[in-house]
């Protein structure tokens, strides 16, 4: 048996004949960028994740950085992320001009630690990006009173985390703006790149809107420079398609979590994932922390098993940050969880006997 970490294929097969119909329409309509797919899907998203406004974009990646510029933030501005996330996170944030600063996280959510972000702000900190790795939400209530005290903005990456919540709220509705991917291989994934930002602020919403269109809101009028960043009809359509679906996945995503939960707890040498009692969890990844992890992950790919590391450095710690000399010790949780963690394969449409097969190799394992 060869187990994938994730098989995108057992969840489009099932909806292929939706997929044909609506692509059928939408060449005989070509509607492929913008149009009434995508304002459909942006009203439907926003409704979904408890927002007023949502805009539909070209990926993740953008969502942030459409979110940065349409805040103002550039040159000579600091904006303070996690040590622990994918480098969209970060990268978009030098992209605008403005100085990346890492926090380090939590040991128990692999989030952004809000007791360490206060001595991290200083007079040109304009915003705080946390991001809800794996699903769990970083703690915003926490965050809230920080950006609050400091006048900061938040802006979550809600990649990770679609439907999540903190404290009975949905994520991506903690501050002006949450980003979301929808990389195939994300909850919800297009066939494609695609990403959005959802927000309750609509001078923002029309300002991110107006840059990711280069800089206009009547066609062939330029009111600003911005770049080309829209979300596609095809893309659209497919994804309105999924929602449907969505809750759905998260819950066969909530049981097979809570499976690897009750089947691994009992060995000692594991640390299953922990969820705050404040906490809906987005579900994104199964991650397990051992300090064995290097010998069990060549265990389990050898026993065609595929798992991931996610991350294997923290940001600071990579090449491309080299620039900001920090040494381990800057961020002692960050280096230590890169060491033990490993993604076991995650998807809603995993079987009982392939889930049965992994964990019995894990026992075998330990
Ligand atoms: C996937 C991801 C992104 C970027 O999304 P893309 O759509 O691939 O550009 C940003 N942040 C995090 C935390 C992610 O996991």
């Amino acid at each position: 048996m060869i187990i994938p970490l994730i098989d995108l294929k057992r969840q489009n097969l099932s909806i292929k004949n939706e997929i044909d119909d609506i692509f059928d329409k939408i060449i005989n309509s070509s509607q492929f960028i913008l149009g009434d797919y995508v304002n459909r899907f942006e009203k439907q998203f926003a409704a979904a994740h408890g927002a007023k406004y949502c805009l539909g974009c070209g990926n993740g990646t953008d969502a942030i950085y459409i979110t940065l510029r349409a805040l103002g933030i550039g040159a000579g501005d600091e904006v303070i992320t996690t040590a622990l996330s994918w480098i969209s996170t970060s990268e978009t944030i030098s992209q605008t001009g403005a100085r990346v600063v890492f926090c380090d996280i939590e040991e128990k959510s692999f989030t952004i630690d809000p007791e360490k972000i206060e001595k991290l702000i200083t007079s040109k900190t304009k915003a705080i990006i946390p991001v809800h790795l794996y699903g769990h939400p970083a703690n915003m209530t926490k965050i809230n009173e920080i950006a609050d005290y400091h006048g900061l903005h938040i802006i979550e990456d809600c990649a990770q985390s679609h439907f999540a919540e903190w404290n009975n709220q949905k994520v991506g509705n903690f501050g002006i703006a949450g980003t979301f991917s929808f990389y195939p291989s994300k909850n919800l994934g297009a066939l494609g790149d695609a990403g959005a930002i959802i927000s309750n602020d609509k001078s923002f919403i029309n300002r991110a809107r107006k840059f990711s269109n280069h800089g206009s809101s009547k066609k062939n009028f330029h009111d600003i420079e911005g770049i080309n960043s829209r979300l596609d009809g095809l893309q659209a359509a497919v994804l309105t398609i999924k929602l449907k679906y969505i809750s759905d996945w998260n819950n066969k995503r909530k049981s097979i979590f809570n499976y690897y939960n009750k089947s691994l707890l009992k060995l000692k040498k594991i640390d299953t994932p922990i969820i705050n009692d404040k906490v809906v969890h987005g579900y994104h990844q199964y991650v397990i922390r051992t300090p064995k992890r290097n010998e069990l992950f060549s265990h389990l790919v050898k026993n065609n098993i595929n798992v991931q590391i996610h991350y294997p450095k923290p940001l600071p710690m990579m090449k491309a940050y080299e620039y900001l000399c920090h040494k381990d010790d800057d961020f002692k949780v960050a280096n230590r969880v890169t060491n033990e963690i490993i993604s076991l394969p995650f998807f809603p449409e995993i079987t009982e006997n392939e889930l049965d097969f992994i964990i019995n190799k894990i026992n075998n394992f330990f």
